[in-house]
């Protein structure tokens, strides 16, 4: 028998796992691969189950929230060059088969909302929203896995957004608000949209933010007009923010490529930001973010929240890649579930979650 080595917290040997690779690149991204499925539940015997929360619903309808922008992401992501917009309605998941793999390998999961219109619509045939409505059906209909959503709006809707919001906590009864600056086109500092901020704090409304690098229009032309400059300036951006609404939650999204010392210095420095690691492929997370690996794993290690970006990435992949990595003793169980609960627990209790199944584990572990 082929010797096994150690992978963070797995054991496999090299051949084993170079086909599991294999089989992670040839499947469709919402299949789960049974071996790798064993191989997590194993891991997460006797745990709760993880809480995923960043995640978009790409199903056969919702993919279009991205437009012309997703078809362009098959060929940055998948090297897919001549992808017709139907093939890619035909690879999408059902709503039935988006969850699945949650369900499988025992995650429980917030999806979160897109509206983007005011600065994607236009001119694109492709684009249609992933409502509010749509989220919270979606969590109305499997109640057991979808636990809440992130609601998005659209900035410059302006009083429609603020409406919109208010209509996500009271009626959708969703968590929070989730913004992607580069599709939505705007810098969160700016003194126009201080109102979104202002109510997001007044409701206990935690908010997601997009940060670092994007993979939106990636390599097209001019980006397609997007720019990155909403995104790349964490620091005053967000620092601002941060700083002017202090009982704002504020969630920084994925590994903020290309500003990673900003992300920690900003995480270190405001008691009110946090953030999550999704977006990359977890075994690139120390090379493509070196301070935020080590920081999570010292004094920063009650701030990070597990997020997958399922379906862009697949979540059994994910989950096992997390698993390969060096973290020091508890870190990602922390991750998983329990900063989750410390940090978003009120507000999950808000919308109606039980949170028995973690707040148990919360004091054996
Ligand atoms: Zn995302």
């Amino acid at each position: 028998m082929a010797e096994k080595k150690r992978y963070g917290m797995l054991e496999m040997d090299d051949a084993q796992r170079k086909n599991l690779e294999k089989a992670l690149a040839k499947k469709p991204l919402h299949h789960v691969n049974p071996e790798i499925k064993e191989m997590v539940l194993a891991q997460r015997k006797g745990m709760p189950r993880i809480i995923d929360i960043h995640t978009h619903p790409y199903t056969k309808i919702g993919w279009r929230s991205l437009g012309k922008f997703r078809v362009h992401l098959e060929k940055y992501l998948y090297k897919r060059t001549d992808i017709t917009p139907e093939q890619i309605t035909d690879m999408a998941p059902t709503d039935d088969e988006w969850v699945a793999p949650f369900k499988e390998l025992g995650v429980a999961v917030m999806p979160c909302g897109w509206d983007a219109e005011t600065t994607m619509a236009p001119g694109d045939p492709l684009y249609r929203g992933n409502t509010n409505d749509d989220i919270a059906a979606m969590r109305d209909k499997y109640p057991d896995t979808v636990i809440t959503g992130w609601g998005s709006v659209d900035p410059w809707k302006n009083w429609k957004a603020l409406e919109e919001v208010i209509r996500c906590y009271k009626d959708l009864k969703l968590i929070g608000i989730k913004f992607q600056q580069v599709g939505q086109a705007f810098h969160v500092n700016n003194k126009q949209f201080y109102p979104l901020w202002d109510l997001c704090q007044e409701l206990g409304m935690p908010i997601q933010l997009h940060s670092g690098f994007t993979g939106l229009a990636s390599g097209a032309p001019g980006g397609w007009g997007t720019k990155i400059k909403y995104t790349m300036q964490l620091i005053p951006d967000i620092d601002d923010i941060s700083a002017d609404f202090p009982n704002l939650k504020i969630i920084m999204l994925h590994c903020s490529d290309g500003r990673d010392e900003d992300a920690v210095l900003l995480c270190r420095h405001k008691g009110n930001i946090y953030r999550e690691l999704s977006g990359i492929q977890p075994d690139y997370i120390p090379e493509a973010a070196p301070h935020t690996f080590y920081e999570l794993n010292r004094r920063q290690r009650d701030k990070y929240m597990f997020g997958s970006e399922f379906n862009l990435f697949p979540l059994d992949g994910i989950l096992w890649r997390h698993m390969q990595l060096p973290y020091r003793e508890g870190i990602l169980e922390g991750m998983f579930w329990k900063n989750t609960i410390n940090i978003l627990g009120e507000e999950m209790e808000r919308v109606g979650i039980n949170l028995k199944e973690w707040r148990v584990n919360l004091t054996e572990v």
